[in-house]
């Protein structure tokens, strides 16, 4: 059966080259990269050389780089890290009502200890509006976190007038930048970010590796306490393969990258254009230009997201419903509700989402296959029955 991987936002696959700079690090350069030894050297050596290419890719410095264990760890760090060290000036943290979990439950947690949390409305195509997050700073306010770009539906947000009015308020800004670094631009300090968060397995590194951007000078507590690993910030052993990978997936995203949007935009385009003529009752969901090249999502009428993802699974085809975390669960996408979808609607979502090894035929085989699908499920729903 031909199989086709439409699902690049949950993870992507580990690019090849990737592997091949990570494989001398299990074995022939097996150091700590905390020793002195020869040894100890060398891992220390593939550690800080990811580190320049990360830093150089997003216009950072590299002291400001920490390496984490992925983009969940990176968030919390974060939150609880900056709620931490500014007791003394305030307890009001702002973020955005369509957040991924690994923003909004941490806010949630501090939340219930205490902290005053505003969670901003998006419009309907999930834009947060840089108005509202000025009017809902206060002399509270330590911290406003807002993604660069929504995980389900792509919408890309306003970073660089956010990040310019939390710098002209004197607030610390956090943008969850895990599913842009690696497919759009991504620049520290265009966007006055003073921290970022980014995963290695969603631009073709390995899973379980991510980092952290710490503006210099900023005030936030550590989050793992061990030791002085990462000029003592980050305690425990360096994952030496996982950040070597990450540094060569940097590197060749640097190169790959604007070739990339422009192949991957063309499919994605080709996909929104011609969903609405294959099938009737569609809606996309998301910005329609200021989203990811990589990002499809359409809200099919009538029938459940869950009954197509199984259908198109059984075929070969692997999309998704949501961001993976709620895919597995049955609960409403709190992105989809967000950008003001009843609960119906928000349960016939579909994610498609692309990467570098997807090719023309792939999309057609989907394209193909996905009316006939939903032409079956419709038939048996009393939904669409009832219409
Ligand atoms: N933030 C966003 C926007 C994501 O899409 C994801 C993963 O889907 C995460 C955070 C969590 O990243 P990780 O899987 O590396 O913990």
């Amino acid at each position: 059966m031909k199989k086709v991987y439409l699902d690049y936002a949950t993870t992507s696959p580990c690019d090849p080259l990737v592997l091949k700079a990570m494989e001398p690090f299990f074995f022939d350069r097996p150091g700590n990269a905390s020793s002195m030894h020869s040894f100890g050297q060398e891992a220390k050596k593939g550690v800080e050389d990811s580190r320049d290419s990360l830093a150089s890719f997003i216009g950072a410095r590299p002291e400001e780089i920490i390496f984490t264990s992925c983009g969940t760890e990176s968030n919390n760090n974060v939150i609880f890290g900056v709620s931490s060290a500014l007791t003394d000036k305030g307890n009001h943290i702002i973020t955005s009502a369509i957040e991924h979990h690994a923003v909004s439950e941490p806010c949630g947690y501090l939340e219930r200890k205490g902290y005053k949390v505003t969670y901003l409305k998006v419009d309907k195509d999930g834009l947060v509006s840089p108005e509202d997050v000025k009017k809902a700073v206060t002399d509270k306010t330590i911290l406003i976190s807002i993604m660069h770009a929504n995980n389900e539906i792509g919408t890309v947000q306003p970073i660089k007038e956010i990040g310019k009015i939390a710098r002209e308020r004197g607030v610390y800004f956090h943008t969850d930048a895990v599913q842009t670094v690696g497919h759009i631009p991504v620049n520290v300090d265009d966007s006055n970010v003073d921290f970022l968060s980014l995963s290695a397995h969603k631009f073709y590194g390995p899973k379980g590796v991510g980092a952290l951007y710490i503006r210099k000078g900023s005030r936030i507590d550590k989050f793992f306490y061990g030791g002085d690993q990462e000029k003592g910030r980050r305690a425990s052993t360096y994952n030496t393969s996982g950040i070597v990978g990450l540094g060569k997936a940097i590197e060749l995203c640097r190169k790959n990258m604007g070739n990339e949007i422009k192949v991957q935009s063309a499919l994605r385009d080709k996909m929104i254009r011609e969903i609405p003529h294959l099938i009737p009752e569609v809606k996309l969901n998301g910005h329609p230009t200021l989203r990811l090249p990589n990002n499809i999502n359409f809200s099919v009428k009538y029938i459940e997201g869950e009954s197509i993802l199984l259908s198109l699974d059984m075929l070969g085809i692997a999309v998704s419903t949501g961001s993976a975390c709620t895919s597995s669960s049955l609960e409403t996408s709190h992105v989809l509700l967000g950008i003001g979808l009843d609960h119906a609607t928000a349960h016939g979502s579909l994610r498609i989402t692309i990467g570098r090894w997807t090719k023309e035929s792939d999309v057609n085989y989907f394209l193909e296959n996905l009316p006939k699908v939903v032409e079956r499920l419709r038939a048996m729903s009393p939904l669409y029955d009832k219409k």
